[in-house]
């Protein structure tokens, strides 16, 4: 299907699995057109106000300034180290300092030499797409990275829709973010800019409108500045609670949500391990990606006895053949205030390898948790594995799919994988209406059982192998033929979706 400009953009490409299902179901044509496009398509821009930078000369730079004398600044802290070796420069610096500065240049002993870069407003492109809201209030995550689009979020919006109704929830699909990179930005610029993110958009979300939640670079410090800034000075705030989800259990979260994406790729390993006689103790995993999502699943799994024995994320990798340490490694990326970058790169428990070694690193099962459209057709070729395990949201090209289909890769596909998340977003949600606060044990008992109960109806319509069991009934979801199983995991949410259109009717 072409898109602008004759090509095939990114959202088409994804909407090939779309179709596929929808012709097997034998979609009506009006309800394919109601689902073939977002309801509404939000983009803005929101500005902030940024603080001056000191920006590191480069060493030919700093031969002019050898002689500057060194400044004294007393408050060190004034100093905010960014990921990109800037430093934010705040008002507090100057509080007892002996400065010297030339042509707008300053030797801070132990740091280097520094030119002072202006502040200013900057402004942002933001977005916010609604896919569909016929199940319930619209849901999806929240993306700060500097790649991010239109085609980007209209995919993500939709995989949302789909996901919520494979997770059986009343909700719709929803995503959004801003096109920034936020590694180069400080604590308080990041905090500035989601207030007035959620200011412009106080119109469009509500606990029983639209949904955010974390996704790539937000967590659960942003989700509770959004939860501020939309339920301050309301009346009835504390019913407003459950306007995002993923927020701290201190302040209305739930037990379990920080690890529940990552629970749920593990519950759907599990469910695909026991159907193939896999003893998951032992096994070998690659994982990419060390968010969230991934350190998450890596650690349950390691727990389990599987040996986690590669790790890639965007600025390194590292090898264990026996095995990685994947506590002490969570504990250098996510517990290390000098790890700006958040990376695993630097790890002393494992040898560092290109990304190009870790794809064909040999191992049982993969386990992508980072961004998009990292399995094209070449790495797919080099995989060594019998499971991928699709954590990241479309991390498989269609090339990709073909080539894992032909060398008998098998997939467990993205929108049951990591429908964790939004699983136990809703029992946030449920638990923030009723102001209530479940354990973690409820919390588990109750994902575990809907992760695996509609992977097991996925199998089934994948299969065609329609029956009645005592937690599931497959039958009005096979088509009568065996499909693979991407398609199968889209014909099980079309249909959910569907019977909405059917019962209820278009309203004129
Ligand atoms: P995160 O920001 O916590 O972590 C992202 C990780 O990906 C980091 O380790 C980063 O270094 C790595 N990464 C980024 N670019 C990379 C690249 N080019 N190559 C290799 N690694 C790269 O994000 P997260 O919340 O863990 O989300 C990861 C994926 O899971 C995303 O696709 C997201 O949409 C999906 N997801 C997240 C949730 C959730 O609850 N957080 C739920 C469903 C799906």
């Amino acid at each position: 299907m072409a898109g602008r400009n004759g090509k095939t953009s990114f959202y088409d490409e994804a909407m090939e699995t779309f179709h596929r299902a929808a012709d097997l179901i034998k979609m009506d044509p009006r309800v394919r057109m109601e689902l073939e496009e977002p309801d509404f398509e939000h983009i803005f821009y929101v500005t902030v106000e940024t603080r001056d930078r000191l920006v590191p000369l480069s060493p030919e730079e700093q031969a002019k300034f050898r002689d500057l004398p060194a400044s004294d600044v007393k408050a060190a802290d004034a100093f905010e180290p960014l990921a990109n070796g800037n430093y934010v420069l705040h008002r507090r610096a100057l509080l007892k300092a002996d400065i010297t500065m030339r042509s707008g240049v300053m030797n801070i002993p132990g740091k280097g030499f520094f030119r002072i870069e202006k502040g200013g407003p900057k402004k942002f492109k933001a977005y916010r797409i609604q896919h569909n809201q016929v199940r319930g209030p619209y849901k999806g995550g929240i993306r700060y990275h500097k790649d991010v689009s239109l085609d980007l979020f209209k995919t993500l919006a939709a995989d949302m829709t789909w996901k919520t109704a494979i997770a059986e929830i009343p909700f719709g699909g929803a995503k959004g973010g801003i096109k920034i990179d936020p590694f180069n930005y400080s604590k308080e610029e990041i905090e500035h800019l989601t207030l007035r993110f959620i200011y412009k958009m106080k119109g469009l979300i509500g606990p029983y409108i639209d949904i955010p939640a974390p996704d790539v670079n937000t967590n659960g410090e942003i989700m509770a500045m959004m939860m501020r800034q939309f339920t301050d000075g309301e009346r009835e705030h504390h019913r407003l609670r459950g306007v995002v989800t993923g927020k701290d259990v201190r302040i209305g979260g739930s037990e379990g949500r920080v690890r529940a994406t990552g629970q749920g790729v593990v519950y759907c390993i599990e469910e695909w391990a026991r159907e193939h006689k896999f003893d998951l103790k032992g096994a070998r995993v690659i994982v990419q990606g060390f968010g969230n999502v991934g350190s998450n699943a890596a650690e349950i799994l390691a727990a389990m006895g599987a040996k986690i024995v590669a790790v890639n994320d965007a600025f390194g990798t590292i090898h264990a053949d026996a095995g990685l340490d994947v506590h002490a490694l969570a504990q250098h990326v996510h517990q290390n205030p000098k790890n700006l970058k958040k990376t695993v790169a630097g790890f002393t428990g494992g040898t560092a390898i290109s990304k190009d070694d870790f794809w064909g690193v040999d191992a049982d099962i993969c386990i992508p948790a980072a961004l998009g459209e990292e399995i094209d057709g070449p790495v797919a070729e080099r995989l060594k594995v019998r499971l991928v395990a699709e954590a990241a949201n479309g991390p498989t090209t269609r090339e990709g799919d073909r080539v894992l289909a032909s060398r008998k890769i098998e997939v467990i596909p993205d929108i049951i994988c990591n429908a964790g998340g939004v699983t136990v977003s809703y029992y946030e949600w449920l638990q923030n209406q009723r102001l209530e606060h479940w354990s973690e044990a409820e919390v588990n008992a109750r994902l575990e059982q809907a992760i695996k109960k509609n992977y097991a109806i996925i199998r089934d319509i994948s299969l065609n192998r329609p029956q009645r069991t005592p937690l599931y009934d497959s039958r009005p979801y096979c088509v009568g033929q065996q499909v693979d199983v991407r398609t199968a995991a889209m014909v099980l949410a079309l249909k959910r979706i569907e019977a909405h259109y059917l019962l209820e009717g278009f309203s004129q």
